[in-house]
């Protein structure tokens, strides 16, 4: 029993896509059991015209193709196909065997036309218009088939009777695609506008945490990832580092080339600090020419070469909208995170560098272990 329990729900699908598909699925495949039943309740009051063990062939060969959809969503193998979920296949194949049953107990047709409608409708999930003339149009070929033979073999009932009954049918039957097609709309209406939604909701998530100028991450996000690294800092052996950088004389660029000119060296040297970290690592605009490096995993000497290649790359950045000759610096402020300390602490420790590396006389480096050694 255990075994048993273990097994199935071994075949339960993992993915929620999957889940879902094989939740409808399996509403299909109970409301095949449901014929099954009546068609055999059917047989006990002798209203089948059909010995047993064709009977019995005929139904173990259906319940084989009742279960192959759950099995095949089990094992992914629906995966392969266009429509994962199998609607007009299983549609259609719902709709055969409704169609024997039909056959079989001729006189609870009524009951199985119902079930066709059932069917229909199961296409709501997933069909657009042309699957519901597919499968509407397969209806009507099966229940045509189904009368006539019944004509012929003398089951059927009053040819008039008969008419009016399909006429009923094929009124409720255009009535019941109509509806399914309405709500099939609609669910395919709310996806869309689900995407669109999330689409939306991960621009606004972007632009909450971006810089409009540069695309670099802002200041209030910024203070999330120094939070962050504090955190993990805090646990052991992690470390970080700063690196507080101010462009040089940028007052100049603007009051020289505009303020338009201004914004393009902000872009450049935004470019330019992007290229020179890892993967690992965040670059933020404070405000203004002010930028913010958290090197993640590095102590102070890496950061050192980091700020270096950065100031290099500045000095020698082409700033096609300035005069030739015309280079924008930067001085850079560097510091690794102290534990335990006020992450305050560690951007002011950073700051004081970079006032020192302007005294110094600009476009330069300092870290404030060389601060240290000058007060010591
Ligand atoms: P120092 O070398 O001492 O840092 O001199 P500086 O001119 O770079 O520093 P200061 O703080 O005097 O000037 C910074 C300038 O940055 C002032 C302001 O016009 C300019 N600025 C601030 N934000 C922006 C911006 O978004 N776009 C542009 N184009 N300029 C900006
Ligand atoms: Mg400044
Ligand atoms: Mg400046």
């Amino acid at each position: 029993m255990k075994k048993l329990l273990k097994l199935m729900l071994q075949l339960v699908p993992k993915d929620p896509h999957q889940l879902l598909r094989m939740r409808r699925t399996l509403m299909a495949t109970g409301s095949g059991l449901v014929l099954t039943t009546v068609v055999i309740l059917a047989m006990s009051q002798g209203m089948v015209d059909l010995g047993l063990p064709y009977f019995i062939v005929l139904y173990a060969l259906i319940w084989l193709g009742n279960l192959c959809f759950p099995l095949m969503i089990s094992y992914d193998i629906n995966l392969l196909f266009k429509d994962p979920s199998l609607t007009i296949s299983q549609l259609v194949w719902h709709v055969f065997t409704n169609t024997i049953s039909i056959y079989l107990v001729p006189d609870l047709q009524n009951v199985f036309l119902m079930h066709y409608l059932l069917v229909v409708l199961f296409g709501a999930f997933r069909m657009q218009r042309k699957g519901f003339f597919v499968v509407c149009g397969f209806i009507l070929a099966c229940y045509v088939s189904v009368m006539v033979f019944h004509q012929l073999d003398g089951h059927g009932m009053d040819v008039k009777q008969q008419l009016l009954s399909a006429l009923v049918f094929i009124f409720m039957l255009v009535g019941v695609s109509i509806i399914g097609t309405e709500i099939s709309s609609l669910r395919w209406a709310l996806k869309q506008r689900n995407a669109e939604m999330n689409k939306i909701m991960t621009h606004a998530k972007e632009q909450a945490i971006t810089d409009d100028l540069t695309g670099l991450y802002n200041r209030r996000h910024l203070m999330d990832i120094l939070r962050r690294q504090q955190a993990l800092a805090s646990r052991g052996e992690y470390v970080f580092s700063l690196c507080f950088v101010d462009l040089d004389h940028f007052k100049q660029v603007n009051d020289q080339y505009g303020h338009k000119a201004g914004d393009e060296v902000l872009q450049t040297f935004a470019d330019i600090a992007r290229n020179c970290v890892r993967e690992v690592d965040f670059v933020a605009r404070l405000g203004g020419e002010e930028f913010v490096l958290v090197l993640a995993r590095t102590p102070l000497e890496g950061a050192m070469l980091v700020a270096e290649r950065l100031r290099h790359s500045m000095e020698q950045a082409r700033l096609d909208i300035l005069d030739p000759g015309h280079k924008v610096t930067a001085s850079i402020g560097v510091t690794q995170y102290r534990p335990k300390e006020p992450i305050e602490d560690t951007m002011h420790r950073a700051d004081v560098a970079v006032y020192s590396a302007k005294d110094r006389g600009r476009n330069q480096v300092v870290a404030d272990q060389d601060l240290d050694k000058l007060l010591i």
